[in-house]
């Protein structure tokens, strides 16, 4: 048996044994094809049978119809900061961003290069420590979109409600807690996340798109930057990332034998209690990042009493094989990643270490 660790990495991140198993199975003969999937035409029926499954159970797991498409790109969450405003944000118009931690702010900045753009709210004096409340987001009736991060990976904050816009399209960066949780997938225009923290390996992009907002498309953009000409062809007008696309059919369908998004995000919650239970409870020994209002089930961030204490804990986990707890550079202390993939040993296991790690150095 190979040696597993609990991975609390931010991403990329760990992927469920089973889904890791069956790639292994499947790698040099996929389903009698006689090839891997890596190694198959972009072309072949088989391949577009995996797009299209993808496609597929993606819609279903997010209760989207035939109003939505879901894309394979590739170029990160990053390039989405770019090909949003490339697209949708045109000459007079203005777009609103919520600015609710770092990748709020590089989305921001991003399309600050591209056109006109206002925060909504930034709450950075408070260290992005909460999610502003709707009565604070200062919304333009006529924004071109209004831009959010449902999950602020690197702070540990999440949004628990939709906002709402009053007809202006909201666009969100859910690179960190897409199909995590049930929500109303339907009151968003367009979608995107990078795939290395909840949906499979890294290399991918999946942007899911209202089909009236493909007709917006300039058509002097650059080919690869023109979503509508990937809806157009499946995802496949030029060669995707063919494996990557295959390990997140394969996530999708674990997610399915899961119980869907209702089973995920009450084991996602009973998850992350355990280690807010574990903040919680330390008399101050641990405090938490967050605000509780505003805390993430995805990734969870606390410190200790000093910075040596930190490191020690971050020496004694990897110990005990509970390995990716540093925080981000910009936050400090810990960062404990529990994406669907983590399983809830893995978190009881961190739970039970931080208990037992203040006792002997509290
Ligand atoms: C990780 C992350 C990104 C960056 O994703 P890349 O795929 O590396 O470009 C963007 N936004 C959020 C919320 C993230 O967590």
């Amino acid at each position: 048996m190979a040696k597993r660790v609990f991975n609390f990495n931010p991403g990329p991140s760990t992927l469920p044994l089973s889904v890791l198993q069956e790639a292994q199975n499947e790698l040099i003969d996929y389903r009698g094809c006689g090839m891997s999937v890596m190694e198959m035409s972009h072309r072949s029926k088989d391949f577009e049978a995996i797009v299209h499954s993808a496609e597929n159970t993606f819609k279903e797991l997010a209760g989207i119809g035939d109003d939505y498409r879901v894309l394979f790109l590739q170029g990160g969450a990053s390039l989405q900061f770019d090909m949003i405003p490339m697209t949708f944000l045109q000459e007079g118009k203005s777009a609103d961003y919520v600015v609710t931690g770092s990748f709020a702010e590089k989305a921001y900045k991003e399309a600050k290069k591209i056109g006109t753009v206002k925060a909504a709210a930034n709450l950075a004096e408070e260290n992005h420590r909460r999610i502003p409340q709707q009565d604070e987001l200062e919304l333009d009736p006529s924004a071109a979109y209004v831009h959010i991060t449902t999950n602020n990976t690197i702070f540990g904050t999440q949004w628990h409600y939709t906002p709402q816009t009053n007809g202006v399209p909201l666009v969100a960066d859910m690179s960190s807690d897409i199909l995590s949780r049930p929500m109303d997938y339907n009151q968003y225009d367009l979608i995107y996340a990078g795939a290395q923290k909840n949906l499979g390996p890294s290399g991918v992009t999946v942007v899911v798109i209202r089909q009236e907002l493909l007709k917006q498309v300039p058509e002097t953009l650059p080919s690869m930057l023109r979503y509508d000409l990937f809806a157009k062809n499946d995802s496949l007008y030029n060669t995707p990332p063919a494996f990557g696309i295959y390990m997140i059919d394969l996530m999708l369908e674990w997610l399915k034998d899961a119980g869907g998004l209702e089973a995920m995000g009450r084991h996602n919650m009973e998850k992350a209690a355990l280690i807010y239970h574990a903040i919680d409870n330390s008399n101050g020994f641990y405090s938490g990042h967050a605000a509780k209002d505003s805390r993430s089930q995805m990734n969870i961030t606390f410190r200790l009493p000093s910075e040596e204490l930190d490191k020690a804990f971050i020496q004694e986990a990897a110990a005990q094989n509970l390995t990716g707890l540093k925080g981000h550079r910009s936050v400090g202390g810990m960062r404990a990643s529990v994406y669907n993939a983590m399983s809830r040993e893995g978190c009881q296991k961190l739970a039970d270490f931080m208990t037992e790690f203040q006792k002997k150095n509290g």
